[in-house]
């Protein structure tokens, strides 16, 4: 029997299930008198709670590094949170109720909020509330741990739903996949699977169901297939996809310190895409040559304010340090669209892909602008940094944009404030008008970068989010090509590099025809750049 899921992490497991029991404490109310000394009872069951996250994350630190640990430290710091046990206390003494119905109704409440909100990330926070409100449960009622530190060998853990401190507990190695009912790619447990690099399939609706104890599975973290008790053709079919998988992962790690060069000599750039300025460290780990694209608009996002420029400059220096030299190419904010700002509130619009977004609101909204571009100037002075603009359609917009940066320049200068003079100030190729006439714009870039995700959609007239049109969204179409090799060959005809930054640069298929037009670098995400290089390297030209 097969079930196709969401992908959250590649490779392949065979092994056998080990189903997750739902330990699920239930909640009985009762009234009480003592308050003080259920106050006691609740306090008691935090301090246990926040030693028990103590060590896992102690562990945590040890396997996944600090980073993925800090989920821990953010749970620790729910437990230390006058708004939460607070309101549980209070909880406690307005109504009489025992510490797990106070518990209860205010981690519900929580919950209720995250659920609520818009932004993916966001709600799956609401798994971090239940997990902490879970682990004061069981201390509540002395239950333990839970067995998941404990499995045989080969084994394949089956969830609902896998929470941090469950993924923490993991025994790397004996458990080598995991499958859940629910969750995406971009839940806790999905980025801790990449993390520990074991294949996960999340989302898989009712696998708990499904499966016993024991059972035998295969995890095909490629394609998010699960095949259960395989026959044993489908068997010796994966474990020969496992072996060659396996022998091509050892390999591609070989060339994680190896420059990228073509058969014929030439050096060619495999850089990274970040969000975030931590995801640097995944790029340097695949043996990224920088960062090809910072999306600055993820440091928007998330929250209830803009962030200052101060903020900003941290995390711009943070990437740029981290990089010790190596190039960040950092995009200003590429706002509205499907990208929204609770914040910064945008009217509706009839063809958001076509209006109100971008560099079109950032010469708008010139003082949101310049608090980014200052604290890009600012952090100049720390690292490899250059600046791209996106969405550039005339070269109006571009010059625009310029003279905005000079202004910051000016008035850093005057307050005696450093950053680097020469840096270099490039634009995003994604509207075919810039591709076509690429020739003019290059007499104002420093560079290029072809943003296919959106070039394809302009040109060809396909939503890139719209399934029922995916059809049409082809990189290969020759028109596409055409535009690519213009962009290409102008930035050269300028004496200048060109780049991409879209999905298409790590596009196996397309790889060598790019190598052939002559892109200088190819950003893409960082688990892609080793596959990526290995291409490169193969390719004649
Ligand atoms: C692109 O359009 O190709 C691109 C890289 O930008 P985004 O995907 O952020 O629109
Ligand atoms: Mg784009």
């Amino acid at each position: 029997m097969m079930k196709k899921g969401i992908s959250a992490s590649k490779g392949y497991a065979i092994g056998k299930v080990f189903l997750k029991k739902e330990e699920k404490v239930s909640v009985v109310e009762r009234k009480i008198e003592d308050v003080a000394g259920e106050i006691e009872r609740l306090k008691e069951a935090a301090r246990a709670s926040k030693e028990q996250l103590m060590k896992i994350k102690e562990k945590a630190e040890k396997e996944v590094g600090a980073e993925k640990a800090a989920v821990f430290e953010s749970h620790m710091m729910l437990l230390d949170d006058p708004e939460f046990t607070g309101a549980i206390e209070m909880n406690i003494e307005n109504s009489f109720v025992n510490a797990e119905k106070a518990l209860q109704d205010v981690t519900d409440m929580y919950m209720g909020i995250f659920a609520a909100m818009e932004d993916e990330y966001m709600r799956e926070r609401a798994a971090d509330v239940k997990d902490v409100s879970n682990r004061i449960l069981k201390n509540l009622a002395g239950v333990g741990e839970g067995d998941l530190g404990n499995v045989d060998a080969n084994t394949v853990v089956v969830a609902n739903d896998l929470t941090p401190s469950d993924t923490a507990q993991l025994d790397k190695t004996k458990v080598i996949g995991f499958l859940t009912d629910i969750g995406g790619r971009t839940s806790h447990s999905a980025i801790m699977a990449r993390t520990l690099e074991i294949p996960a399939i999340v989302g898989l609706k009712d696998i708990t169901q499904t499966v016993k104890n024991g059972d035998v599975v295969i995890v095909d973290g490629i394609e998010g297939i699960v095949e259960i008790n395989p026959d044993e053709k489908t068997m010796k079919k994966y474990e020969e996809k496992k072996l060659v998988f396996e022998k091509e992962q050892e390999e591609l790690k070989k060339l994680k310190n190896t420059k990228t060069v073509t058969k014929q000599g030439k050096r060619i750039e495999v850089v990274g895409n970040i969000g975030k300025p931590e995801d640097v460290h995944q790029v340097l780990e695949n043996g990224g040559d920088g960062v090809g694209l910072f999306r600055t608009e993820f440091l928007y996002m998330d929250r209830e304010d803009m962030p200052t420029e101060d903020e900003q400059f941290e995390s711009y220096k943070y990437v740029a340090e981290k990089l010790e030299g190596k190039p960040v190419v950092i995009r200003t904010l590429d706002i509205g669209g499907d990208k929204q700002l609770p914040y910064l509130p945008l009217p509706k619009e009839m063809n958001p892909f076509l209006g109100y977004r971008a560099i079109r609101l950032c010469l708008d909204k010139k003082d949101v602008f310049k608090i980014q571009l200052r604290a890009l100037l600012r952090a100049s002075a720390y690292g490899n940094i250059k600046i791209m603009f996106p969405m550039i359609s005339c070269v109006k917009e571009f010059l625009d944009a310029k003279a905005v940066l000079k202004e910051c320049m000016e008035e850093l200068k005057a307050e005696g404030k450093a950053y680097n003079e020469n840096l270099e100030v490039g634009m995003m190729v994604e509207i075919p008008a810039a591709a076509v006439a690429a020739d003019e714009f290059m007499k104002y870039a420093d560079f290029f970068s072809i943003g296919t995700n959106d070039l394809i959609q302009y040109t060809l007239a396909a939503d890139r989010m719209n399934e029922k049109v995916s059809y049409l969204y082809d990189p290969l179409h020759p028109a596409i090509l055409a535009l690519i090799k213009n962009t290409i060959e102008a930035s050269h005809r300028a004496g200048k590099w060109c780049g991409m930054c879209g999905e298409v640069a790590g596009d196996e298929r397309v790889i060598p025809i790019l190598v052939e037009y002559g892109l200088d670098e190819f950003s893409m995400s960082a688990t892609s750049i080793l596959k990526s290089k290995q291409i490169i390297m193969n390719t004649e030209i």
